[in-house]
C-alpha cells in the first residue's frame, strides 16, 4: 500500500507557488493579494483564517482581513464583498464560512466576482466546472485531484465513486473526475447498499463526516482511496484525535494507495488556495 503523503505534496506545491510569486516580484509585478472576510467570533473560523493568512505570508502573497461583528447584517457583509470586488489591488476573495444565521451564505458567496472566487464556490465557478471550462476549482477537491494525479495516474476510464454530494467537496470532486473521463458515481446518505457501490471503485473518495464509515470490505483490492473526512473523536483515554471517514488500519490492508488523516487531503487545501490566488493575479 502506498501512503499518500499530502504533507509533502502540499509543501512542494507551496514551494512552487512561492517561487512563482518571487518571479512575479522580480519582473516588477506586485504580489498577489488575498482578501479574507471573517464575520463573528467562531473560534474555529479564527484559527482557519489565521492559518490561511500565515500560509499566504510564507508564499509571499499579500493578504488583507475584513472583520465584521457577529451582529453584522447581510447587507453589511455584501457591502464589504462589493468593495473588494471593485478593489483592483485585491486578486482573490474568500468569505470564511459559516456566516451568522442572519446572513444567507449562498447569497453572500454568489456576490463574489467570479474572477476573484479563489474558493471556487460561486455558482458561476460551479457552472464553469460543470461545463469543463476554465475557472476556479474549490480548494479541497482541487487538492484531491492533484494527489490522484501524483499517486494514481491516468483517470480515463477508471471507476470513480465519490461518497458525499456537498457543494464544497462531493459535487465538484465528481465534476473533476468526469472532466478527466472517469466513470463517476456519486453516493450519498440515501444511496442503497453503499458498501457494494463503493466496492466497484478504482478511485474511492470519501467526503462524508462520519468517522471510520468506509470499512475494509467496502474497498476493492488495489483501489486508490482519498479520505477527505476530518472528524474529532475522543479516545478511550479521554484525549481528542482527528480521524477520517475511512477506517485507516483496515483499509490500509486492501487499498493500493491511501491518504492518512491528518496529513493527507487537509494540507493540500491551503496549498490549493495559494495556487488559486496566484492564478487570480495572473
Ligand atoms: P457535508 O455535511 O456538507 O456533506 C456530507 C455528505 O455526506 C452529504 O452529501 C451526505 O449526503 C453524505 N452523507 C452523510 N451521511 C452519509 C452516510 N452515512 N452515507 C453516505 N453518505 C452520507 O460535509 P462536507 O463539507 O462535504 O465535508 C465532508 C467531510 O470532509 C467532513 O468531515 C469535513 O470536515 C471534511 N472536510 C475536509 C476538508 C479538508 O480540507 N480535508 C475540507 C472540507 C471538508
Amino acid at each position: 500500500m502506498k501512503l499518500i503523503d499530502g504533507k509533502a505534496a502540499a509543501a512542494a506545491l507551496r514551494a512552487e507557488v512561492k517561487a512563482k510569486v518571487a518571479a512575479r516580484l522580480a519582473a516588477g509585478q506586485r504580489a498577489p493579494c488575498l482578501a479574507v472576510v471573517l464575520v463573528g467570533d467562531d473560534p474555529a473560523s479564527h484559527v482557519y483564517v489565521r492559518n490561511k493568512v500565515k500560509a499566504c505570508a510564507e508564499a509571499g502573497i499579500a493578504s488583507i482581513e475584513r472583520r465584521l461583528q457577529g451582529t453584522a447584517t447581510e447587507a453589511d457583509v455584501l457591502a464589504v464583498v462589493h468593495a473588494l470586488n471593485a478593489d483592483r489591488r485585491v486578486d482573490g476573495i474568500l468569505v470564511q464560512l459559516p456566516l451568522p444565521p442572519q446572513c444567507d451564505a449562498a447569497r453572500v458567496i454568489a456576490a463574489i466576482a467570479p474572477d476573484k472566487d479563489v474558493d471556487g464556490l460561486t455558482p458561476v465557478s460551479a457552472g464553469r466546472l460543470a461545463h469543463g471550462a476554465p475557472g476556479f476549482i474549490p480548494c479541497t477537491p482541487a487538492g484531491c485531484l492533484k494527489l490522484l494525479d501524483s499517486f494514481h495516474g491516468d483517470l480515463a476510464g477508471a471507476e470513480a465513486v465519490v461518497i458525499g454530494r456537498s457543494v464544497l467537496v462531493g459535487r465538484p470532486m465528481a465534476a473533476l473526475l468526469l472532466n478527466r473521463s472517469a466513470t463517476v458515481t456519486v453516493a450519498h446518505s440515501k444511496t442503497r447498499d453503499l458498501p457494494q457501490v463503493a466496492r466497484r471503485a478504482d478511485v474511492l473518495v470519501a467526503a462524508v463526516g462520519q468517522p471510520g464509515l468506509v470499512r475494509r470490505d467496502w474497498v476493492k483490492p488495489g483501489a486508490t482511496v482519498i479520505d477527505v473526512g476530518i472528524n474529532r473523536v475522543t479516545t478511550l483515554d479521554g484525549s481528542a484525535r482527528l480521524v477520517g471517514d475511512v477506517a485507516f488500519d483496515e483499509v490500509a490492508e486492501v487499498a493500493g494507495a491511501l491518504t492518512p488523516v491528518p496529513g493527507g487531503v487537509g494540507p493540500m487545501t491551503i496549498a490549493c488556495l495559494l495556487d488559486n490566488t496566484l492564478a487570480a493575479a495572473a
